[in-house]
């Protein structure tokens, strides 16, 4: 393949791949990186065409021109890259990157040494691809392979541009009457021809990966307070949960009387502030969920039935201490908690909700804002210091499966 057949597929496929983004676009408006990656991959393919037409009549306008696109489509792939790592599209340093490189670029063109503008460019275009590549690599936390590759497409792109300049430079030919044609020029665009369409689809497909798992987060997620809700709670001990867990069952009490009486909003309130006290509460390796309603769950994995049942103790202390507001004054919370221990916590789960939730019944039915546990380990429970001392309020032994 000859150098202008390869200029020509680039061309082409940037074409194709603008296209791509542009379609991706418009499926998810918010993803910026996308439209600013659809422009940059324009820019390069129409800089590539108006080099081209530069090769035939040698007019500097349309050197400069071409270089000066192509690199100001450069500076919208760095900046896409940047929008999809942090969120934020850094317009000025696009708009820096491009007015720099194809000023320092288009002026020795315009001025006749485009030889020395063509040096120019190939430094420039390495160094942006370059800082391009460090920017995935700082950010291949979140998909390893996928960016790892990316970063490699990228340093090899870079890389290529490396050696036009070196050989221009090694001419030391400032003034050239026709573009540059040597192998170096061929590898170039062969190597930016593969890697486009590699960066691409990579581009994509990470896209595709991080919408997919938006969606997922979005679907497990509660609303109000953030937690996991309970269908998500029920498919992580379903799949992810192996062995002994407890599982505590909250209950806001007469939650029903702080809606009638402080209204919607303040109930509200009392909600997401015991799922922050739930969340804060919750083990690096609990699972801590909104059931739904004033109904919460906390299930521990490896976790004791007296060690839960100290836990979720904690919670009620600690929404019984919060002051709320509403209708002008303020009020206190207050929630029961039933705990349930299993072996096997997975396997055995409709018996581990349905013992947590006997515990529960009794807490409320033995007075409200107290926990109570349905298991043998009570003894346990009660030696513990703080339970003698009474600084942990009242914990009941409920017989196993009483009601
Ligand atoms: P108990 O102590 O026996 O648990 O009494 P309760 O009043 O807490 O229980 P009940 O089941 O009668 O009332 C629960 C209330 O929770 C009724 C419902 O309106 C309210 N509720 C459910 N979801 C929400 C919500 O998202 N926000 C608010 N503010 N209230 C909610
Ligand atoms: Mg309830
Ligand atoms: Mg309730």
């Amino acid at each position: 393949m000859d150098y202008h057949s390869l200029l020509t597929a680039f061309v082409l496929s940037g074409c194709g791949l603008a296209i791509t983004f542009f379609v991706s676009w418009l499926v998810s408006r918010t993803e910026r990186f996308l439209i600013a990656w659809e422009l940059g991959v324009l820019g390069m393919a129409l800089g590539a065409l108006v080099y081209g037409w530069y090769g035939n009549t040698m007019s500097p306008v349309l050197g400069a021109a071409g270089f000066s696109i192509v690199l100001t489509g450069l500076a919208l792939v760095f900046g896409a890259g940047r929008a999809f790592l942090t969120g934020v599209l850094p317009w000025r340093g696009v708009g820096v990157i491009s007015v720099v490189s194809s000023a320092a670029t288009a002026i020795p063109i315009l001025a006749g040494y485009n030889g020395a503008g063509i040096v120019v460019f190939n430094i420039a275009a390495a160094l942006i691809l370059l800082v391009t590549a460090l920017d995935y690599w700082r950010g291949r936390a979140e998909a390893r392979l996928a960016i790892t590759l990316l970063t490699a497409l990228y340093v090899l792109s870079g890389l290529s541009f490396v050696p036009c300049a070196i050989l221009l430079l090694n001419a030391g030919e400032w003034r050239l009457d026709a573009i540059p044609s040597n192998w170096t020029e061929t590898l170039n665009i062969g190597i930016c021809l593969i890697t486009l369409a590699g960066i691409g689809a990579l581009s994509v497909a990470l896209n595709q990966a991080r919408v997919a798992r938006g969606h997922k987060r979005d679907a497990e997620t509660d609303l109000l307070t953030g937690l996991l809700n309970r269908r998500a709670l029920f498919n992580h001990i379903a799949n992810d949960i192996e062995g002994p867990a407890a599982f505590v069952i909250f209950d806001l009490d007469h939650f029903k009387m702080i809606n009638d009486v402080h209204g919607h909003l303040a109930g509200d309130e009392v909600l997401r502030t015991f799922g922050k006290i739930l969340m804060s509460s919750a083990p690096p390796q609990g699972l801590a969920a909104r059931l739904g309603g004033e109904e919460f769950a906390l299930l521990l994995p490896g976790a004791s039935s007296a060690a839960a049942a100290q836990l979720a103790d904690g919670v009620r202390i600690r929404i019984g201490e919060r002051r709320f507001s509403g209708s002008g004054r303020s009020f206190t919370s207050t929630v029961s908690a039933g705990v349930a221990c299993s072996e096997d916590a997975a396997t055995n789960f409709e018996t581990l909700i349905r013992d947590a939730d006997n515990a529960l019944y009794a807490a409320k039915r033995n007075g409200r804002d107290r926990v109570a546990v349905n298991s043998g380990e009570i003894e346990t429970l009660a030696q513990s210091r703080s339970l003698r001392d009474g600084q942990r309020g009242p914990i009941d032994l409920v017989r196993a499966r009483a009601r």
